[in-house]
Formats: structure tokens, C-alpha cells, sequence
């Protein structure tokens, strides 16, 4: 073997991914030690109950409860405990003693990510997490490196397994939202306490990443709008298979030229951006629409390499493993190399518009009663809110029997303004011939 300089590695925690991290390191050593050029030890593993069952056989003498001593000698950190504290403290003691740090903590990143960037930028260090966004796929070092000589104009990710999962069997079997939830938290696809997932928490977490690195831009998490997809029913899955869709929840980050900003501003380069969560149709034949299972794909936009397409598995210890392992040897070149690390950019600074700013295009479905002038009512309301109408489709759900029946009306949109739809709906609302406004979702991706 060739001698290599020896570099110290201190991983903090050894759960589902950090387990496996640890034993990736020792069975594959000497090839991480070629590829990275350098000797890749792994000194000691902090956790918080070092005699407590481990997913794979680990030596004992390697754990501690002693992070902080570990951490402080350490020439790569890679942190796998995640949630906010410890693990923010830590990283920064790790930068601050030197040392490079690789983590796939997305709750912290989206949180605190400025914070931790601009301490690896004081010392030079750098700060890998290309586990982050949506587990094995590569997509952190695409958008930061492949990308960028180029602009990204669109990115629509499906970045949470959880819910892909569920919208995916709801789609293809016609269940119902609770069933697969109970189902999914029966085979560990979904924890105890799924309200990261199914209230789009996690995808927006990821959204914020994601948004920050394509736009050069410091996006934080409450400028993310957010929605889950415990909304979602059966009907609303059936009516959009018959109309040529499937629901997915999306994190939408987009590259915005022209809009206003509130109160009539403009932005200062005329370009702005939008960041989203939502379930949103897509067409059936739309690449994102062929993820199933608890699969993640994240589609890019760019101006000159045009659509691009990541896939595979966004969560799972050994799928993650892969990708923290690949920041490790990313790390351990540019420990080696010595320099200053590249830190992110956030010079282009755009401004976030808020959800009301957007334009997409919608399916609106609307029961009414089944009388003449009906549809008139609803053209006229929606032309009235500048929303123009694309399609319409009515079908009689109930017959009246000399009364008036309910009728089902599907609208859809052209492209319109959010704000302008959502006081548009409201006014169709109480316009007195809709009975119930049943489901109003966005259109991506045609
Ligand atoms: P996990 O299974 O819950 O494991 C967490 C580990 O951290 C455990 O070993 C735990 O110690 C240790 N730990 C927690 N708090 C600690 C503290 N205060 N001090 C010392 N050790 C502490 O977590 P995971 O699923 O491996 O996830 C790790 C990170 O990867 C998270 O940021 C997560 O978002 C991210 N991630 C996970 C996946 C995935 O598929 N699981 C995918 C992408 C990204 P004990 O073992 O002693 O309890």
C-alpha cells in the first residue's frame, strides 16, 4: 500500500447512516485511500449510548460519548447525529479547530446554513453535504460544480421518499390517504410522528438548499412556501388520472424575469426567484411523473445544458452512506491540497417573491348545482379575477329528480397569478351557485 499521509476522521453519530458510514470506511479504506490520496482513520465515533445495539458490528473501543475531544485533533468531522443542537455547535467547533466537515444534516443547513458557511469561510475549511438534499443522488455537486458555467432557470425536485411513496399508491392502487400512511409506518417508510414528511417540512428544508446553491442566493427557510399533502383524497387522485395527470409533491425553485415585487418594487437585476412546496399535477408523461416508490428525482432547467434529470434513492443508511463517503475523499483531496476552501456563493442575492406573486397554471374543481347559468356565473367570476380559462369539463354527479342536481365542474387555467386565483376562488366560494370548492392544485411541468 502506498504510504499515505494519514488523515484523522471523527464521525459524530452512528445511526442508519452513520453506522454504515463507519463500516464502508473500514472494509473499503485502502480504495478511499487511493482515490483520495490520502490515509482515511477513523479515530472515534461519538454518540450518546455507546454500548447501544448498532446496525452493523462495529469495534467498541471506537465509540464515546466525548464528542468535543474527539472532534478537537480531527482533520475531517462528519456529522450524522443530526437536529440543530449539538450538531451546530459541533460543526463549528470543528471548523474552528481546523478541520474539514461533511454532514447530511438538512434541518441545519436550511436553518443555520450562513452561519456554519461563513465560519468555514473565516478559516478557509469547507463544508460538504451532498447528502443533504436527496440522499444518494448527486445533486449538491451538479448545481455547485457541473452547473456552474451555466444559469439554472427551473428546478422541480420530488426530494421526500415518505411522501412519494404514499401519493405513488394512492395513485396506482386508488387508496386512500390513511391507509398507505398506516401502511408506510408499518414497513418504515414513514416515522411514528410523520409530520416532517406529509406537511412538507423535509422537502422544504431540502427546497432552501437546493434554491440556495442554483441561484447563488442565501434562501432562508421561512421564505419556502410550504404545503403538505394531507389534503389530498382519493377523489382528487381519480380525477386527475382521468385528466392526464398524477399528483406529486414538488419543491419548485424558480428563476423569475420582470415581476414585481410588493408594493410595486422592482428587483435591481430585474430577476427574482420562487421557492415551493406543494402537490401539483404533472402531466403522465412528464420524466418526474415515473417516480415511484419512496424514489426520489430532482429535474433541472438550465439555459444552455437545457433538462436534465437526477434519480435514485433519497434516503436509506447505505444509499446515504454513499453519498457522505464521496464528500469524505472530496474532503480529504482538499485537506490535502491545503488552500482555502471554496466557499458558497450568495452574491447574486435575489429577492424570494412570496407564494401570492407566482404564476402557474391550475385545475380548479368545483361542484355546483346542475342549473342554467351556472357556468356562466363561474366564467364570468373567473374573468372577472384575470383568471382565463383553458378547459372545462361538467359531469353530473347526482340527478335532481325535478330539483337541481350537483354537477362537477373541472376547470383548468391558463397561466395566472396566484394571488389573483386564490381571491378568485374565494369569491366563487360564496357566489352562491358553488356548492364546494372540492380541490384547487397547481400545474407543473407542461
Ligand atoms: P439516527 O439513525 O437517528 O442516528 C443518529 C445518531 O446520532 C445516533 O447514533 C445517536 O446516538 C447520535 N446522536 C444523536 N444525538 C446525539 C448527541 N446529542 N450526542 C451524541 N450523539 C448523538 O439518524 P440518521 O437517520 O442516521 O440521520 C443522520 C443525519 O443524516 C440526519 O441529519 C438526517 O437528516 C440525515 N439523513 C438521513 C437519511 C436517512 O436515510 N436516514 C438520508 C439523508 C440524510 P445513539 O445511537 O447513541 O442514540
Amino acid at each position: 500500500m502506498t504510504d499515505y499521509r494519514r488523515l484523522r476522521v471523527a464521525l459524530l453519530g452512528a445511526g442508519a447512516v452513520g453506522s454504515q458510514v463507519a463500516a464502508l470506511l473500514r472494509k473499503h479504506g485502502d480504495e478511499l485511500a487511493d482515490r483520495a490520496g490520502a490515509a482515511l482513520d477513523l479515530v472515534g465515533i461519538a454518540v450518546r449510548n455507546p454500548d447501544a445495539p448498532r446496525d452493523v458490528d462495529l469495534p467498541r473501543e471506537l465509540f464515546t460519548t466525548d464528542a468535543e475531544e474527539l472532534i478537537v485533533g480531527a482533520d475531517i468531522v462528519i456529522e450524522l447525529m443530526g437536529g440543530i443542537e449539538p450538531a451546530r455547535e459541533q460543526i463549528l467547533l470543528a471548523l474552528g479547530s481546523g478541520a474539514d466537515v461533511v454532514t447530511a444534516n438538512k434541518a441545519l443547513l436550511a436553518t443555520h446554513g450562513p452561519e456554519i458557511f461563513d465560519a468555514a469561510d473565516q478559516v478557509g475549511a469547507s463544508v460538504y453535504y451532498e447528502a443533504a438534499a436527496a440522499g444518494a443522488i448527486p445533486i449538491i455537486r451538479p448545481l455547485r460544480d457541473s452547473l456552474a458555467g451555466d444559469r439554472v432557470q427551473r428546478i422541480m425536485g420530488i426530494v421526500n421518499g415518505t411522501t412519494n411513496y404514499i401519493l405513488d399508491r394512492m395513485d396506482r392502487e386508488g387508496s386512500d390517504f390513511g391507509d398507505v400512511l398506516a401502511d408506510a409506518q408499518a414497513l418504515g417508510y414513514a416515522e411514528a410522528d410523520p409530520t416532517a414528511d406529509i406537511e412538507g417540512y423535509d422537502a422544504a428544508q431540502k427546497a432552501a438548499i437546493l434554491a440556495s446553491l442554483a441561484f447563488h442566493t442565501a434562501v432562508p427557510l421561512e421564505a419556502v412556501h410550504r404545503e403538505g399533502i394531507t389534503q389530498v383524497d382519493k377523489q382528487m387522485m381519480d380525477a386527475a388520472r382521468h385528466a392526464g395527470f398524477v399528483i406529486k409533491l414538488l419543491a419548485v425553485c424558480e428563476r423569475l424575469t420582470g415581476q414585481p415585487l410588493e408594493n410595486g418594487a422592482e428587483s435591481p437585476t430585474g430577476e427574482a426567484i420562487s421557492v415551493r412546496v406543494y402537490p401539483a399535477l404533472i402531466p403522465r408523461e412528464h420524466p418526474l411523473a415515473s417516480v415511484h416508490g419512496a424514489n426520489n428525482a430532482v429535474f433541472v432547467q438550465a439555459e444552455a445544458a437545457g433538462n436534465l434529470m437526477f434519480y435514485g434513492a433519497g434516503a436509506g443508511g447505505v444509499q446515504t452512506a454513499s453519498a457522505v463517503l464521496g464528500d469524505v475523499v472530496s474532503a480529504a483531496r482538499r485537506h490535502i491540497a491545503g488552500g482555502v476552501g471554496v466557499g458558497e456563493s450568495t452574491r447574486a442575492n435575489l429577492p424570494v417573491l412570496p407564494i401570492g406573486r407566482v404564476t402557474t397554471r391550475y385545475q380548479i374543481t368545483l361542484e355546483v348545482s346542475d342549473e342554467p347559468g351556472v357556468l356562466a356565473t363561474v366564467a364570468g367570476t373567473l374573468s372577472d379575477g384575470r383568471v382565463s380559462i383553458a378547459t372545462v369539463e361538467q359531469t353530473v354527479i347526482t340527478e335532481g329528480n325535478g330539483e337541481p342536481g350537483v354537477a362537477r365542474i373541472v376547470i383548468g387555467t391558463h397561466r395566472a397569478l396566484e394571488q389573483d386565483l386564490s381571491e378568485t376562488v374565494d369569491r366563487l366560494a360564496a357566489s352562491g351557485v358553488v356548492g364546494r370548492v372540492v380541490s384547487v392544485l397547481r400545474v407543473e411541468g407542461d
